[in-house]
């Protein structure tokens, strides 16, 4: 063979070896890229918000071949956290989640733009609290929305070249896109959820979600057989309070009282204010025994102490409190009497108590007794 020949067959091979190592390379971007397509189908499927962040946390490290995955959420006013703990998300389960009280506190220069290169311990310590052993290198993208800055997603390597300033950033603001738009989506339909849960002047359960939660529970309580106690509780001469001290001074009454009940419960009791100064709570697996030790409980506590108001004015306030059990060897389960009509009959007989309980001279709990 001559030079030529040599030199052309040297070039074949070299041109093949390329091509070969080009299918390759094309054949892995796209696998990347369905991997992809499916992270973002799954996230905007997401429902809630502990499905969205356990989707980003538990995906989009394996399918991006990185080390860690953080995000760094700002919180003005912790309203998110405290909404979320209520709707009762467990974030002891996303070590990976990080609040900040501010943009300020997001570290990310003048311009919301990502911000690629080698990791520094300085400024990236605390957007990789639990990556261990060290990242090399580090994307932190913006999360926007209507060019609002929401957070960071934070993606470490271990690889140095993986994140270098001169890299591209269409891919990794494509995906902050997305996850941007699924977070506020989730975190808005849960802070709905809430809104429409909960009563905004005490903060506890309002009527709506005590009357479905309780249906909830007689048809569990039924099934596995145990018993379901309620309580009714009404403040004594509230029309006095209001009348002496106005609706303001009033309404501090009630969020008071509200947190004084809410001290002496369990977290798998429900409180509600059903309206008014009337607060009702559901106990699970109590007896009428039980109950009422508890409801003693709250009588004693919300009398115990003064009532602070703004302005320096003090308060002494008591509390009426009946309660009632719909026992487990109760007959209702066993004839199949419809759960509503159950709930109902059990929030008479807590009312009946309770009228007795203010007839008797208030400040006092009463049982109802069957007669
Ligand atoms: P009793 O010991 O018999 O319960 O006396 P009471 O004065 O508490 O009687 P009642 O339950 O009839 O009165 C409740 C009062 O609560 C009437 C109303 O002025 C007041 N009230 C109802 N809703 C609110 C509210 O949202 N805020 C304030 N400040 N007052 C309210
Ligand atoms: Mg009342
Ligand atoms: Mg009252």
């Amino acid at each position: 063979m001559s030079d030529s020949n040599e030199d052309l067959a040297a070039e074949n091979r070299a041109l093949r070896a390329r091509m070969a190592w080009m299918l390759e390379q094309a054949e892995r971007n796209h696998d990347i890229m369905m991997r992809h397509q499916a992270f973002d189908l799954e996230i905007v499927g997401a429902t809630s918000f502990p499905e969205l962040i356990g989707s980003i946390f538990s995906t989009l490290p394996v399918i991006s071949e990185l080390d860690s995955v953080t995000l760094s959420l700002v919180d003005e006013g912790d309203d998110i956290r405290t909404v979320m703990e209520r709707l009762g998300v467990d974030f002891a389960a996303f070590p990976d989640l990080l609040f900040a009280a501010g943009i300020g506190q997001l570290d990310l220069g003048g311009e919301p733009k990502p911000l690629l290169g080698a990791y520094d311990a300085r400024r990236d310590a605390r957007r990789f609290p639990h990556a261990a052993p060290p990242l090399q290198s580090v994307a932190i993208v913006p999360l926007l929305r209507n060019r609002r800055v929401i957070g960071t997603l934070n993606l470490g390597s271990r690889d140095p070249t993986r994140f270098t300033p001169s890299l591209g950033t269409d891919f990794v603001e494509h995906m902050a896109s997305i996850i941007a738009i699924c977070l506020e989506n989730v975190i808005s339909n849960e802070m709905l959820k809430y809104i429409g849960l909960t009563d905004s002047l005490t903060g506890v359960y309002n009527r709506r979600y005590l009357d479905r939660r309780l249906l909830e529970e007689i048809a569990r309580a039924r099934r596995q057989r145990y018993d379901l106690s309620f309580m009714y509780i009404d403040i004594d001469h509230f029309k006095r309070i209001n009348d002496t001290l106005g609706h303001q001074g009033g309404d501090e009454v009630l969020r008071e009282v509200a947190g004084r009940i809410k001290r002496e419960l369990r977290l798998s009791d429900a409180l509600a204010r059903f309206g008014g100064e009337e607060f009702v709570v559901l106990l699970i697996d109590a007896d009428l025994d039980s109950a009422a030790f508890v409801a003693e409980r709250i009588r004693a506590g919300i009398s115990a102490a003064m009532i602070d108001l703004d302005g320096g004015v003090k308060v002494s306030v008591t509390g009426s409190i009946g309660v009632a059990c719909l026992e487990s060897t109760d007959e209702t389960g066993a004839t199949g009497v419809a759960a509503d009509v159950v709930a109902r009959e059990l929030i008479a007989h807590a009312d009946e108590a309770l009228y007795q309980a203010k007839a008797g001279g208030r400040n006092r709990v009463i049982r109802y007794s069957g007669q």
